[in-house]
């Protein structure tokens, strides 16, 4: 198994799978105590494009990290977000291509990401 960087937009600071995937882990498994949970079925993940996490990566390092807690043999099912953008001069909004920041619009250089930088646990199933 092997977790191949991907970077589209260098700049942006890539996040590290392993330490994202441990904090989705330590949110859900705290969710999933207060709740009484005997085990986590499936946890529903927002992944925006942006961030340049891989989701193969993310589910190699749930399965090693879940171990032993409520959360092992979880499904997880990840969602990924486009990177869209707005242009701030003729406002409209368009996906982001990697590398190419000008609106396809007006050919503006005045933009902002409006999608892409999601990262975030959606929601959780428990039994
Ligand atoms: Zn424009």
């Amino acid at each position: 198994m092997t977790c191949r960087s991907r970077n589209y937009f260098p700049g942006f600071v890539r996040m590290h799978e392993l330490a994202i995937t441990q904090s989705m882990l330590d949110l859900v498994l705290e969710q999933a105590e207060k709740a009484g949970a005997r085990e986590v079925g499936k946890i529903n993940l927002v992944i925006g494009e942006m961030t340049g996490v891989v989701d193969d990566c993310i589910k190699f390092y749930f399965d090693f990290l879940s171990k032993g807690t409520l959360a092992e043999g979880a499904t997880i099912s990840l969602k990924m977000v486009p990177t869209v953008a707005q242009c701030r001069d003729c406002l409209k909004s368009f996906e982001l291509k990697e590398f190419d920041w000008t609106c396809p619009y007006c050919q503006g250089y005045d933009i902002k990401i409006i999608a892409g930088q999601e990262l975030f646990v959606e929601s959780m199933e428990v039994e």
